[in-house]
């Protein structure tokens, strides 16, 4: 791999809605890469085509790289040498390289209106073709300035007539070059259309403007989705017509995330049709109000969401699973990148959030469980007792909404505690021992889980019952259901108060 020069890799979205987590995954192994080799990490907003433009999106991706702990070195929000970083703003930058391409003869005027393109398409679709595409063959039957000579061409330049200016695709040329992932790849020239390069806005398409900002911003290498291996022979040519090949990039097409069953790329319409999220963050489309969950509100960590993203087409060959975002920086290397697409386990996605709540310190978590509550309507403090309880119950969370649901007792007491699971094997002897419980609580000055367990044992002791049968009855007391933490554990955490009243509202339904 030639990375002698200093890296410097771009992540370069164009900003039209959410990010999906392919996308999320280009970031990625674009950061990981460039911080393995001590390089930089650019984001550039490709937004040329304004009839595409969302508000919010690219906030957006700012947002969702913060939340991934990925910072950018230069970006239009971070600024650098290489400023600006929106491609709207480098508009004027574009025209002299389409115009030294048509000066050279690799690229020409064309004044076809939308009406004469789409004439064209009915006019030369056949069954074999129904899609015709002005390439090498259709531009010498429509109104370019290869067709129309050069006075007419100058004539209707000067009068301002809108134009485009497209890329002259040669015919019959082997185009090649070596994808980091793919090895050699070749296309044949003749079957890519004559794309347009320059708008009738003066606005340069994606693939001119692509190629101009990443010879001047100095990329050394280009991550980005297969989709976009098709386009790659055109931008290829325009490295070779306007820079000479040797500094192109080296280009990295990543494989797709497919569908849980393998069938196909894995798009938002699965997420819905499945049940889970597909973008890193809740979007809503600002144009048709549709929503698409994210993986943040779904409760992830970001540090999880980044594992998983990170082993969806790549592993370090040891087995190991759970990595830090500092560890995949360290351990990355393009070797150990897939060639085939990833299937997308939302299980296993889950699981590595189970894995990474176990183990982060409840310090840590414990803002995101305000949080979790407070989307709850419940408010809870963060204090040590917060902590402890985070401590307790963490092990039985895989999302962060869980701990509500696990640890919602512990702020609030339960409002329908289930009596029916005790309520069949109820008796006197039973209530007896919760009222004479009540009593040694009250008089109890340690409140500790090993005074209390010890103190709830000798007393069963004493009335000759077995601390088993007891147990459930005080769980569901406190906490209104079969499950949660030890109970010692949970009057402990709860208080003296709390515990006693818990216990004398249940023995008052049963
Ligand atoms: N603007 C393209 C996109 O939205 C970027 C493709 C590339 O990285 O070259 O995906």
């Amino acid at each position: 791999m030639n990375t002698e020069k200093k890296v410097r890799v771009r992540f370069a979205p164009s900003p039209t809605g959410g990010l999906h987590l392919g996308g999320v995954r280009t970031v990625l192994f674009n950061y990981l890469f460039a911080k393995h080799y001590g390089g930089d990490f650019i984001l550039r907003i490709e937004d040329t085509d304004q009839t595409r433009f969302v508000a919010g999106a690219e906030e957006y991706i700012f947002e969702c790289l913060k939340w991934c702990g990925i910072e950018p070195d230069e970006s239009a929000l971070h600024s650098g040498p290489y400023a600006p970083y929106r491609q709207s703003e480098r508009k004027p930058i574009y025209k002299g390289y389409a115009d030294k391409l048509v000066e050279a003869g690799h690229a020409y005027y064309a004044f076809d209106t939308p009406a004469e393109l789409e004439e064209m398409r009915s006019r030369f679709k056949t069954d074999e073709n129904p899609s015709p595409q002005y390439n090498h063959l259709l531009r010498e039957k429509m109104r370019n300035s290869l067709t129309l000579g050069n006075e007419e061409t100058q004539r209707l330049l000067a009068e301002g007539t809108a134009h485009v200016i497209r890329i002259k695709m040669p015919v019959d040329e082997e185009i090649k070059f070596t994808d980091m992932i793919r090895g050699e790849v070749s296309f044949q020239s003749s079957q890519t259309d004559d794309k347009v390069l320059l708008k009738a806005d003066g606005m340069p398409t994606y693939h001119l403007a692509v190629v101009v900002d990443d010879y001047l911003m100095k990329i050394t290498h280009a991550f980005r989705g297969e989709e976009w291996l098709p386009s790659a022979p055109v931008h290829v040519l325009l490295w070779k017509y306007l820079f000479g090949l040797e500094n192109m990039p080296q280009w990295a097409h990543l494989p797709l995330i497919l569908k849980p069953d393998g069938n196909g790329k894995l798009n938002k319409r699965d997420g819905e049709r499945l049940g889970f999220p597909v973008f890193a963050m809740n979007w809503t489309d600002p144009r048709t109000n549709e929503f698409t969950q994210g993986f943040r509100e779904k409760g992830f960590l970001p540090g999880a969401f980044v594992n998983m993203l990170a082993l969806l087409g790549w592993n370090d060959g040891t087995g190991q699973e759970i990595f830090t975002l500092n560890e995949l920086v360290e351990k990355f290397s393009m070797e150990r990148v897939h060639k085939g697409g990833a299937k997308f386990d939302y299980e296993k996605a889950k699981w590595f959030n189970h894995e990474w709540i176990k183990n982060s310190g409840a310090e840590d978590l414990a803002d995101k469980v305000v949080a979790a509550f407070a989307d709850k309507g419940i408010s809870v403090t963060k204090d040590k007792k917060l902590e402890k309880v985070v401590a307790l119950v963490k092990e039985r969370c895989t999302l962060l909404p869980d701990f509500v649901q696990q640890a919602g007792f512990f702020f609030q007491a339960p409002v329908e505690p289930d009596i029916s699971a005790i309520k069949p094997k109820w008796d006197e002897k039973k209530q007896l021992f919760f009222a004479e419980l009540i009593r040694t609580l009250e008089l109890s000055t340690l409140w500790e889980h090993e005074d209390l367990e010890k103190s709830f044992k000798e007393l069963a002791a004493t009335q000759q019952l077995k601390p088993g049968d007891l147990m459930l009855p005080l769980r569901i007391m406190l906490v209104g259901g079969k499950f949660g933490p030890g109970v010692f554990d949970i009057a402990a955490i709860i208080g003296k108060e709390e515990t006693i009243h818990r216990i004398k509202y249940v023995l008052g339904l049963l």
